[in-house]
Order: structure tokens, then sequence, then C-alpha cells
């Protein structure tokens, strides 16, 4: 009995401690996942070809509304307030949060 017991309770705490590792970790993950990647090249041929730039505010094409950046688009991955984060658009890489491009699609 004692081992069966012991036996059960090993593993639930073997449970138990992964568990608590596994929630102690997953915030570093995300916040891991959000800084990853390059930024965005604004001079590369599909940054160009979006018109995407870092900085919103230097955008001169003229399908732009003032209160559009990254921040608040569906396709980005970061938090509002995050100042870069991962954009579907540009797999792999860093959009800046102030930026902007012709994709722009309001979030839902
Ligand atoms: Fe920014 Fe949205 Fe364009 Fe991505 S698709 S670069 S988040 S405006």
């Amino acid at each position: 009995m004692s081992n069966k017991s012991d036996g059960s309770g090993a593993s639930r705490r073997r449970f138990l401690l992964v568990s608590a590792a596994g929630l102690a970790t997953a915030p570093l993950a995300r916040v891991a996942f959000a800084q990853g990647g390059e930024k965005v090249d604004e001079n590369s041929p599909a940054a160009k070809a979006l018109d995407y730039h870092h900085d919103a505010s230097k955008v001169t094409n003229p399908k732009r509304k003032k209160d559009q950046f990254c921040h608040n688009c569906q396709f980005f991955q970061g938090k509002a307030q995050d100042q870069w984060g991962p954009c579907l658009v540009f797999p792999g890489k860093q959009v800046a949060g102030a930026g902007w491009c012709s994709s722009w699609l309001a979030k839902t």
C-alpha cells in the first residue's frame, strides 16, 4: 500500500512541478516570441511594394488615415502598446507599432 501511495504521490508532485514550471516560463516564451525576428527592412522589395514605414507619419500614401498604425492593425501580433511586434504580412519579421503599410486592416 505504501509503495503504491508513494509512487502516486511522487507522480503528482512531479506533475505539479512540471506544470508550475510551464506556467512560470510561458510569459517568457511569449516575450521571446514577441521580441524575436529582425525588423522589416523598409528598403526591401516586400516593404516597398506595400509602402511600409516604421514611422507612419512619413507615409505619403493617400490611402493611409491618420489613426492607422501597425499597433491597431488586424495583422499585428504584438500588444497595442508594443513598440515592435510580429506581423502576419511579414512572416518572421518585426514591424513597428507606430508603422504602417498599405495592407492595414482594422482590428475586429
Ligand atoms: Fe503594419 Fe498591418 Fe501592414 Fe503589418 S499589415 S505592416 S501590422 S499595417
